[in-house]
């Protein structure tokens, strides 16, 4: 089904998840347990799975074989993630009609971030904009987008990040998914900005269950996700216990979706680090 099919329905939420390609060591391994997880994952019966892709093109080979074990084995709607920055016009040729050949149908297009590792960087598109330009004249992919509630890290301010959503949305994408947060009320804010400036597509909230404290703490300190400082005491009471986290982070995410889908949210995308339990048992526990 096409992004514009999936995202028409109003009669329930739309839940998707994300998943990246696992790396390192013992990738065998990693795969199988992840094509494990997406067997559960799978149960919920999800609109959408996606696919990370590592930016410069790092990990093409197992995002694809990803994407086509979700397709063919799985017989799963998968969208595969597609970041230009740094790739050669020639490359994202030879991407874009190697995914049409498989059958794919839908697309998030991204820039992503420079690469530090990267020999050749090309700068042949520098923005998700050119990406999705060039899509919309040479494929027949629909497209979604990036969206960042509490803003772009890199951006001066959010009225030039909604700017940016805005000229996607007239660019032809069906649908935004946004970046991670914990603060509903930047979501609430930031949606009711979208509006006025017009943006209609649907804006999905991207929702992380936490699973680990360590792991919390670095997201906050490396890109600076807001979050209460409740929030944060909240998870530090069981960082000794990896149970008692994940418990937790259902418990908290469960509440965040609830808000976020009375508020009026279409769906949620969850942000499931590969593993299946906690974004199933907060759908269990709202729907
Ligand atoms: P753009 O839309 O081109 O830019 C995003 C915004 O940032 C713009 O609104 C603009 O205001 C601002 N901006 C960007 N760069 C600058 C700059 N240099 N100066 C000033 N303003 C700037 N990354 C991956 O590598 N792989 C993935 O699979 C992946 N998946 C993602 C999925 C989601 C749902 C989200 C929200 C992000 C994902 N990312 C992924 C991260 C993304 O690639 C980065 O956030 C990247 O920096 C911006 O990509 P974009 O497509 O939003 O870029």
């Amino acid at each position: 089904m096409r992004l514009s099919e999936i995202y028409k329905d109003n009669s329930s939420p739309i839940f998707s998840f994300e998943v990246f390609p696992p790396k390192g060591e013992n990738l065998d391994k990693k795969m199988k347990n992840l094509f494990c997880e997406l067997s559960a994952l799978v149960e919920k019966k999800p609109a959408l799975i996606s696919v990370t892709y590592g930016a410069g093109g790092s990990n093409k080979d197992t995002s694809l074989e990803i994407v086509k074990e979700l397709k063919t084995h799985l017989k799963q709607p998968v969208m595969p993630h597609f970041t230009c920055v740094c790739l050669s016009k020639n490359y994202i040729e030879n991407y874009i009609q190697e995914i049409e050949d498989i059958g794919i149908l839908n697309i998030l297009a991204l820039r992503g971030d420079e690469p530090q590792d990267i020999d050749v960087c090309y700068r042949d598109f520098k923005s998700a904009l050119e990406l999705i330009e060039y899509l919309k004249n040479h494929s027949e992919l629909e497209f979604a987008v990036a969206a960042y509630p509490e803003k772009h890290p890199k951006a001066k301010t959010l009225e030039d990040d909604i700017d940016v959503l805005k000229k996607k949305q007239d660019l032809g994408a069906k649908v935004a998914y946004t970046q991670l947060f914990f603060k509903n009320e930047n979501f609430y804010k930031f949606f009711d900005l979208c509006s006025k400036k017009g943006i209609k597509l649907p804006i999905i909230p991207g929702v992380l269950p936490v699973a680990s404290f360590s792991q919390l703490s670095r997201i906050v300190e490396l890109s600076g996700t807001q979050i209460e400082p409740k929030t944060l005491e909240f998870f530090e009471k069981y960082k000794d216990s990896k149970e008692d986290t994940i418990k937790a982070g259902i418990e908290f995410a469960s509440i965040q979706c609830e808000k976020l889908l009375d508020f009026g949210a279409k769906g949620i995308h969850f942000y499931t680090l590969n593993k299946a339990r906690s974004s199933c048992e907060i759908i269990d526990n709202i729907t």
